[in-house]
């Protein structure tokens, strides 16, 4: 169902410069337009399916048809080649995010593709064909003391594509050219679009955490991000190297021995605290990560960390907490968040990814065409994948 107007004003709402406006399939046809190329008489006319969520109930997202979006002077037109499926978009669907949401708004912010068209002030830095992935800080300020340091991540400002700003589930989406990181020809879109999962992971795992080889590095949740910092651990030479997770999660837990976990846990049946002494000198992990931000998670994390140690949570958990959090002080524990990446992280990421040190397709269990987006996110709320990815038809 093509709803252009509400749309439309919301899009204008969000834009910073009407320059930056999407224009809906109200616009002039083309050959109203002043000397429209080839490339604007072609998408002029077009709509393309995109997995729209237009409220904040649950089930509030629709498949619509909408144009290609105008693009200011320092964005570029990109093709989207393959956008994977978070867990975000799946709480965005079900209504269970904890995030305000601009609706109407496209989904998918974990994505790459092909430069379709560039605006004026990015000549010469990118071009029709080059091939990117995107980075999600859709709009930063640009001008606080964290965007000063590079650390737009922690912008006041910060709008994600995907509940922010229009996201990639869709054939083309503008995005800034200072999101954008270079892929190697080898490496494909679907593949690529695990860069932004990545970068979350390798962002907790190795920047917000220290892990050296030989450390004990406990992981809680094997969800994407759980099995993905697992893999940047091993990376790193942790030894052990301990994923723990419910019951229900069995095959998620047997993905992680074959990328790198030497134990796993399942904490319906098996005691974790017992099964973490027995590694190493006893005494506990030296890094427990806990991806997956239940209440339960953190209170198991306190116990799994030895004295000195460090907890990251990169897993989000709305409810508050029931547990007394004096082990911190007892044992001396660094206790850190992380959240999302930065430029130096894509570029490891992309780096890792381009040598094949990311089992891709392990963590990939399906490709959809964009219009099939309802099973693909439906096959991932149920657990039958660990990740889906949709490429545009
Ligand atoms: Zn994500
Ligand atoms: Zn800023």
């Amino acid at each position: 169902m093509v709803r252009p107007r509400r749309l439309r004003s919301r899009a204008a709402s969000l834009s910073q410069s009407p320059r930056e406006q999407v224009t809906g399939p109200a616009s002039p046809p083309p050959q109203s337009r002043p000397a429209p190329g080839r490339l604007a008489s072609r998408l002029a006319p077009k709509v393309y399916p995109s997995v729209v969520q237009y409220a904040s109930r649950p089930h509030s997202v629709e498949l619509r048809n909408l144009p290609a979006p105008e693009i200011g002077p320092h964005d570029v037109l990109l093709r989207v080649g393959a956008v994977s499926v978070c867990g975000s978009d799946i709480h965005q669907w079900e209504a269970t995010h904890t995030w305000p949401v601009n609706v109407p708004v496209v989904l998918g912010h974990e994505f790459c593709g092909t430069v379709e068209r560039v605006g004026e002030g990015v000549r010469g830095e990118f071009q029709p064909g080059d091939r990117v992935a995107c980075e999600t800080a859709a709009e930063v300020c640009g001008r606080c003391a964290f965007c000063r340091q590079g650390r737009y991540n922690l912008c006041p400002a910060r709008k994600g594509f995907g509940y922010g700003t229009h996201g990639a589930m869709t054939t083309f989406v503008r995005v800034p050219a200072r999101c954008l990181h270079r892929l190697p020809s080898h490496l494909s879109f679907e593949d690529a679009a695990l860069c932004e999962p990545c970068s979350v992971a390798y962002h907790a795992t190795l920047v917000n955490s220290t892990v050296r080889p030989g450390d004990l590095v406990v992981v809680l949740g094997p969800g994407p991000i759980g099995l993905l910092c697992a893999r940047l651990a091993h990376l790193a030479g942790a030894y052990p190297l301990v994923v723990a997770g419910l019951g229900r999660n069995a095959a998620r837990l047997r993905t992680a021995l074959r990328i790198g976990a030497t134990h796993t846990i399942d904490l319906d049946g098996e005691d974790a605290k017992e099964r973490v002494k027995s590694l190493g000198d006893g005494l506990g992990a030296e890094l427990v990560v806990d991806a997956s931000g239940a209440t339960a998670s953190f209170r198991l994390a306190l116990e799994l960390v030895r004295p000195q140690g460090q907890i990251t949570k990169v897993g989000w958990g709305p409810q508050p907490l029931d547990v007394s959090i004096d082990p911190v002080v007892g044992k001396n524990v660094r206790v850190q968040g992380s959240f999302s990446h930065y430029w130096a992280i894509w570029e490891r990421s992309v780096a890792l990814l381009a040598a094949g040190k990311i089992p891709t397709r392990e963590i990939i269990g399906r490709i959809d065409p964009i219009a099939a987006w309802e099973s693909s996110f439906r096959a991932m709320a149920e657990g039958r994948v660990i990740k889906s990815v949709l490429v545009p038809g």
